[in-house]
């Protein structure tokens, strides 16, 4: 594999990408960079987002502009909004060093006089979208004659949009002379009629279905009843949501609005993106996402177009997408830059066979995880907060003596009295019916809707790199983050410790320890392997998960050890203390990953008292449910961009 300097990148876009952190060149930029800066060739790409189709077009159009000269040299075509904003901050990041170059992004929905500013001042490149550039020409605002670079990018999806004509129009205003490269996820003939239209034989680039190849992504998903789906995605956010980071797609705008509105009223750190946002409120709503304010983001196809965000945890189909090749392209979101990521569907009855297209087609392979249930989802917090607590830095200069004189009277009590009080407090912010919370999954073998029974608490879903397939074990490790370990390099280290395969094992790293699933036969020669030995100088324990509780039998009750706090293991199990109470009050939870409580089952409690969490603000701008009075049932508008 040939190195950027390799393929021709000059010094001061090299220094730029060093410091993004690119260390080699993607598959699609190895093609696409040499035929850019070597030939005079146009180029015909299929890649879909998250290839590095940005940095491939990207870097060589930046390396053959001419500052000098003070006039548009090149055009980026694509069909959203944020795609063409995206574009834009990518291409000024990689030009960072090289000095003079103005990039200029045009879009619909944003003040058309304040863009026609920025172009006067000097533009090398535009980026646009197709009809507020059409806009510009028909105001003779904008002068295309003398561009040497046309780039469609997302091609198939500006056809989609209905953008076919105004990319034509676009295209016979440019000189006869330009190069012209199309980027596309999928080739239909319309695409081919335009590359056979105004392209000159091209060079043909592939990098074959890349998202559904990419071995970064768990393809999960659950069969539940169409009226428990809204549960069941809660179960499934509660379960993960220590890290999670996600998008969650929906069909409609309707449908994402409710979700979302749903999901803030109950205590979630959630909002959504979809068509009937103003521009400054879909920019608020990314911004907010981008930096973490936000962790779920609800959004149509449409209006996830183009979002490039790193570090997904999950990408949730509330539905599946009425088109296949939307679901490569909507889960090739997470799995990003080496990173690990689940994508996850919630599928009724009825759409197993869509999901079996899905799998033929784009070549990925399913598998069926379970909703966990609300006991699992509790366990799972206690672990969270158990973990928090041993990782808590003493703050010395806290304790004065009204501090102390309440730490005297906690002394009083036994030690495991004060722990189990300690716990029974803070069970009792979920405000979850552990007891009563019904299992949402569907059994398949029995039609009409029978409610599978769980096998002891080893039925969990795997919302993340988690076990639960028939015949696996659980295995306690007493290593986790702490030790710097993340779900690969723990994987790696496992699998090259007891000589196993990555397939063989699945694992679940948490602060101080982490769990291994593997089949039962594997289970001896990874606990051989592991328990006992010193891992920087720590002495590692591993057994299978439960096994301290003396032949307590069945995955049900597992002891979770906390490895370090001496008598800080947490008994997660039914009878455990607290864990049967009825009911919990709502009062506010912070759990490490925490910005959000849990209210299970619908409980109406009083309203979120945390305003900041929320997202209050873009509320204020005055979207409001009549916005959704003009929904459609397809959010695949025409000419939605301006
Ligand atoms: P794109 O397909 O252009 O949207 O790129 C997807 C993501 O990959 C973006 O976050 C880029 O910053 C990142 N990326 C692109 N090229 C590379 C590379 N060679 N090495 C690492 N990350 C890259």
């Amino acid at each position: 594999m040939k190195n950027f300097s390799e393929l021709g990148v000059e010094q001061s876009l090299l220094n730029a990408i060093q410091e993004l952190g690119f260390e080699n060149p993607t598959p699609i930029q190895e093609q696409t960079i040499p035929v850019f800066l070597e030939t005079e060739r146009d180029i015909l790409g299929l890649a879909q987002t998250g290839t590095g189709k940005t940095a491939a077009f990207g870097l060589p159009i930046l390396q053959l502009i001419n500052p000098a000269a003070r006039h548009i040299q090149s055009l980026v075509i694509c069909p959203t909004r944020e795609l063409c904003m995206q574009i834009s901050r990518d291409l000024a990041s990689y030009s960072k060093h090289k000095h003079g170059i103005n990039v200029v992004p045009v879009y619909g929905g944003a003040s058309i006089e304040g863009q026609i500013r920025d172009i006067k001042r000097g533009a090398h490149i535009i980026v646009a979208t197709p009809g507020r550039l059409m806009d510009l020409m028909k105001r003779k605002a904008i002068n295309i004659n003398e561009v040497n670079f046309v780039v469609l990018d997302e091609a198939d999806e500006m056809l989609n949009m209905g953008f076919e004509e105004d990319v034509e129009y676009i295209l016979g205003h440019t000189p006869a002379e330009k190069r012209v490269c199309l980027f596309s996820a999928t080739m239909p003939k319309a695409i081919r009629n335009i590359g056979n239209r105004y392209m000159n034989e091209p060079v043909e680039i592939s990098v074959g279905k890349s998202n559904s190849g990419n071995a970064n992504i768990t393809h999960q998903y659950a069969v539940v009843h169409a009226k428990d789906k809204y549960a069941a995605l809660k179960r499934f956010v509660d379960f993960n949501s220590e890290d999670i980071y996600a998008i969650i797609f929906c069909t409609t705008r309707m449908e994402t609005q409710d979700i979302s509105d749903k999901l803030i009223k109950d205590g979630y750190n959630a909002d959504c993106l979809h068509g009937d946002l103003s521009q400054a409120q879909r920019e608020k709503v990314m911004g907010r996402f981008r930096n973490h304010a936000i962790k779920i983001l609800l959004a149509t196809d449409v209006a996830a177009r183009g979002i490039d965000v790193s570090g997904l945890t999950h990408v949730i189909h509330y539905h599946l997408p009425d088109d296949i090749e939307n679901y490569t392209h909507r889960s090739g979101r997470t799995g990003r830059a080496g990173k690990l990521g689940v994508s996850f569907t919630l599928l009724h009855m009825r759409e197993g066979g869509r999901l079996k297209d899905i799998e033929r087609i784009s070549n990925i392979k399913f598998e069926k995880v379970l909703i966990p249930s609300a006991q699992d989802v509790r366990d799972k917090k206690l672990l969270a907060f158990t973990d928090t607590i041993i990782n808590t830095e003493v703050e010395e200069g806290v304790f004065d003596a009204h501090v102390m004189k309440g730490i005297e009277s906690l002394m009083a009590l036994e030690k495991e009295e004060l722990l189990k009080k300690f716990l029974s407090l803070e069970l009792r912010r979920f405000s979850v019916d552990f007891a009563n919370a019904p299992d949402l999954n569907i059994n398949p073998n029995e039609r009409g809707g029978a409610r599978e029974g769980r096998e002891g608490g080893r039925d969990r879903d795997r919302g993340g790199d988690r076990g639960g397939r028939s015949g696996e074990k659980r295995i306690f490790v007493s290593l986790g983050k702490k030790d710097g370990f993340d779900i690969r390099s723990f994987k790696d280290w496992v699998a090259a410790s007891s000589n196993l395969s990555w397939q063989d094992l699945h694992v679940d790293v948490s602060g101080v320890y982490s769990f291994v699933d593997a089949q039962e036969s594997h289970v001896d020669a990874i606990i051989k392997s592991l328990n006992g030995i010193t891992y920087n100088d720590r002495p590692v324990r591993a057994e299978v998960s439960g096994d301290r509780r003396g032949g307590s039998g069945g995955g049900e009750r597992r002891t979770y050890g906390g490895g370090r706090s001496g008598g800080g293991s947490y008994e997660g199990g039914r009878r455990s203390g607290g864990g049967e109470r009825p009911s919990y009050g709502g009062g506010e939870r912070r759990s490490s990953g925490g910005e959000r409580r849990v209210r299970e089952g619908g409980r109406s409690d009083s309203a979120p008292r945390s305003e900041g969490r929320f997202s209050g603000g873009r509320r204020s701008e005055g979207r409001s449910g009549d916005s959704r009075s003009s929904e459609g049932r397809s959010d695949r508008p025409r000419r939605r961009e301006d």
